[in-house]
C-alpha cells in the first residue's frame, strides 16, 4: 500500500536567522488537492540518513493557504534532521514529503485570537496570523518569546503585518536576554486583558506549560486553549504500510515477551460496529476486529484517514469519540483534558467494548 508521499522540489531556501531556514516547495498540479492545507498544519519530511535510510520529522507550514508551501526549520542543538536540512538543502533538491496534517488550526475565525509563540513555534502561528489578517476580520494579539533579538524569526514580516493592520494586530516581543524567561505570573498578567479570546500556543515545553497554567488560572475553558507540541518522530511513516505494520507486530511480540505479566486491555470478544465521519462522509462497518487499530482498519477498507507518525507521537490522526469506547495502545501527545474532551488517536485506538463506536475526524 502506498503512503501518499511525494517528492517535492525545493524552489528556494531562505536563511531567516543564523540558525533557521525556510524551505519553499513547489507542488505539481496532480498533487495540488493532496497538499491543500489549513493554517497551522504541518508537513512530514523524509530526511536522508546513512544510519537508517530515512528520518521522518514534522515541520509546520508558515504560509497561509494559497501561497507557496513553505516550512521553517530551526536548528536543534545536537539534532540530526534540523541540522541536515539547514546545512544541505538547496533550490532544485527534491524532498520526500507526506501531505499536510494536524489539528492546530482555528475552526472559528470570527473569534479574536490570543497567540503565544516561542522560538520556532512561530511557524504555525505565522500561518494563522497571515490568514487571519488576509481573509478574516477578527483581532489578533501575539506574544512572541525568543532567546535574543538575533534569534527572532520573521521579525520584519511581523512588523510589516502589524503596520498594515494597526487596529487588528498587535505583536509583543519578549526577549529572554533582556527580561529573562516569561514567568507564569507575567504570562497571566499579560493574558488577563484577553480572557474572552481564543488562544493558540506553540513553543518549547516549559513555555507551553507556563502559558497553559496561566490561561487555566484565568479560567480559559479547554475549548479556547490550543497547543501544538514539537517532538521528533521515532518511527518511519514513509515505509510501506505493510512494512510498518510488520515492524510494529514484531515489536509488539518483543514487548509481550518482556511484559508477560501485564494483563492485556479488556476488549470485545468479537467484531464491533463502527461509524466514522470523515470529510463530510459517513462510513459504517460492522467488522472492526478486537485489537485492530482504527487507522489500519479504515485503510483496509479503502478509507483515506489522516495520519503522520502512526505511533501515537503526533496528533495528525486525532478523532473525536462520539459514543462507544476505545482503548489507545499508546499516547504520547494527548493530555488528560484532551481525553476528557473525547479526543483519541486513530492510529492507536482499538475497540474497548461490544458497543457501536461512533467517531468523527472533524
Ligand atoms: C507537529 C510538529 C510540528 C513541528 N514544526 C516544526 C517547525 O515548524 N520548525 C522546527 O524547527 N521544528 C518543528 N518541529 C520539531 C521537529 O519535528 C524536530 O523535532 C526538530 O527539528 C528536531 O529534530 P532533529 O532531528 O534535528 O533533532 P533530534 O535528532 O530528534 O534531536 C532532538 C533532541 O534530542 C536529542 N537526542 C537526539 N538523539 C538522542 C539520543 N539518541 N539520545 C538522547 N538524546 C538524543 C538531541 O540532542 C536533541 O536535543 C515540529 C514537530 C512537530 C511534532
Amino acid at each position: 500500500m502506498d503512503t501518499d508521499s511525494f517528492f517535492l522540489e525545493v524552489t528556494e531556501v531562505v536563511r531567516e536567522t543564523e540558525d533557521a531556514s525556510s524551505i519553499v516547495f513547489s507542488v505539481p498540479d496532480e498533487a495540488a488537492d493532496l497538499f491543500a492545507f489549513a493554517p497551522g498544519q504541518f508537513l512530514t519530511l523524509g530526511v536522508p540518513s546513512e544510519e537508517t535510510g530515512l528520518v521522518a520529522r514534522c515541520y509546520s507550514i508558515c504560509t497561509p493557504p494559497g501561497e507557496p508551501l513553505t516550512v521553517t526549520v530551526k536548528r536543534t542543538v545536537g539534532g540530526y534532521a534540523s541540522n541536515w536540512l539547514n546545512d544541505n538543502l538547496r533550490a532544485g533538491d527534491r524532498v520526500r514529503v507526506l501531505p499536510p496534517s494536524g489539528i492546530f488550526t482555528p475552526k472559528d475565525w470570527s473569534a479574536d485570537l490570543l497567540l503565544f509563540a516561542g522560538g520556532s513555534g512561530i511557524t504555525p502561528i505565522l500561518s494563522i496570523v497571515r490568514t487571519a489578517m488576509r481573509d478574516h476580520s477578527g483581532r489578533v494579539v501575539l506574544f512572541y518569546a525568543n532567546r535574543d533579538e538575533r534569534s527572532v524569526i520573521f521579525a520584519e514580516a511581523l512588523t510589516a503585518l502589524a503596520a498594515e493592520h494597526p487596529g487588528r494586530l498587535q505583536v509583543f516581543h519578549w526577549l529572554e536576554s533582556v527580561q529573562s524567561l516569561p514567568s507564569e505570573a507575567q504570562l497571566r498578567e499579560f493574558a488577563s486583558a484577553y480572557s474572552s479570546w481564543t488562544s493558540y500556543c506553540c513553543g518549547p515545553a516549559p513555555y507551553m506549560s507556563a502559558v497553559s497554567n496561566a490561561l487555566r488560572a484565568l479560567d480559559f475553558p479547554r475549548a479556547r486553549r490550543h497547543q501544538e507540541k514539537f517532538v521528533s518522530l521515532g518511527g518511519n511513516p514513509f515505509g510501506d504500510v505493510e512494512e510498518v505494520l510488520a515492524a510494529q507486530a514484531s515489536l509488539a511480540e518483543a514487548d509481550d515477551a518482556d511484559e508477560a505479566d501485564e494483563a492485556p486491555p479488556a476488549g470485545p470478544t468479537g467484531p464491533v460496529k463502527v461509524e466514522v465521519e470523515l470529510d463530510g462522509e459517513q462510513h459504517v462497518f460492522d467488522d472492526w476486529q478486537a485489537g485492530e487499530k482504527l487507522l489500519d482498519f479504515l485503510e483496509s477498507k479503502g478509507v483515506k484517514a489522516p495520519y503522520s507518525c502512526r505511533e501515537g507521537e503526533c496528533s495528525a490522526c486525532a478523532i473525536r469519540l462520539v459514543s462507544g469506547e476505545v482503548t489507545m495502545l499508546r499516547n504520547d501527545v494527548l493530555d488528560a483534558e484532551d481525553l476528557a474532551e473525547g479526543i483519541r488517536l486513530g492510529c492507536q485506538s482499538v475497540p474497548a467494548s461490544e458497543e457501536t463506536v461512533k467517531v468523527s475526524y472533524s
